[in-house]
């Protein structure tokens, strides 16, 4: 695959499927800035692990849902390089809670997380894009925003909103050559989903077409497709990357 431009910001690129995107991109010869928020020790060992492959990367430290470490970050990337090319808006947690015993607190601590965060990033590309008038930018989703699911009545709402929200900045960056699309992933082994039990985790395995669990490099693989040039006419899209468990 081809990137027309040089750097990525990939949020919450410490861990999980975030590391994973960061290690795919510097592969296709990307500078990649890696965000981490508590865990700088992972993120500085992933910056080692891409320079030692060959791969350009430097880490960046802040909270993705506060606005004004956001702007700050993309200000000292563009300072740095010049412009931003791509975003990958994958930051997020869970807090998972039957809605019954759900607090508002509980609610909107996840939407803040999620959706927000995804909210400044995908304002910041726009604006940096913009002007270049060119810029890729994918929201990482997931299944749960589609279907719902109990116990995260947060969690799925801050999904759902995250694919509102990329069809509107999709709108609103065509004009000027600015793509924005989503990726929903289902169950993909992480961190996140290591907290279900044996026994949950071999129904979803069974109830999933492919019968086993994503890994973190099949999303990372759809998210470059989506921001390099072979994706050149999608945005405004939604890629489920969930083994067929949801179609
Ligand atoms: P993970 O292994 O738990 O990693 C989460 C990442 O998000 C970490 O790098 C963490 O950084 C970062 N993060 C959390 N809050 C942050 C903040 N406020 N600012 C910056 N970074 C922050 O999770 P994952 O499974 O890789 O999930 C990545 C994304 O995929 C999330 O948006 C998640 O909702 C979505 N997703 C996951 C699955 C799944 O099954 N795993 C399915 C669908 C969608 P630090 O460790 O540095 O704090």
């Amino acid at each position: 695959m081809h990137f027309s431009k040089e750097n990525v910001l990939v949020t919450g690129g410490s861990r999980g499927i975030g590391a994973q995107v960061c290690r795919v991109l510097a592969g296709f010869g990307l500078k990649v800035w890696i965000n981490y928020h508590t865990s700088i020790e992972r993120a500085d060992s992933l910056k080692v692990e891409i320079e030692q492959a060959g791969g350009r990367a430097a880490v960046i430290g802040f909270d993705a849902s506060d606005d004004a470490a956001f702007v700050q970050a993309c200000k000292t990337i563009v300072e740095a390089d010049g412009g931003l090319g791509y975003l990958v808006n994958n930051a997020g947690i869970t807090k998972d809670k039957l809605a019954l015993r759900m607090s508002l607190d509980d609610f909107e601590s996840i939407i803040h997380a999620n959706l927000s965060s995804a909210f400044i990033g995908s304002r910041e590309a726009l604006k940096i894009m913009s002007k270049q008038r060119f810029g890729a930018v994918v929201n990482v989703s997931s299944i749960v925003g589609e279907q719902g699911n109990m116990g995260q009545a947060n969690y799925a709402a801050s999904k759902g909103g995250i694919l509102a929200l990329t069809k509107s900045f999709a709108l609103e960056g065509a004009p000027r050559n600015v793509r924005f699309n989503a990726v929903a992933p289902g169950f993909i082994d992480t961190d996140m989903t290591q907290t279900l039990g044996a026994d949950v985790r071999a129904q979803y395995e069974n109830a999933i077409p492919l019968k086993r669990f994503g890994t973190s490099n099949d999303v990372a693989h759809a998210i470059a497709f989506l921001l390099s040039d072979s994706s050149q006419y999608i945005t405004g899209e939604v890629l489920r990357v969930n083994g067929g468990l949801y179609m």
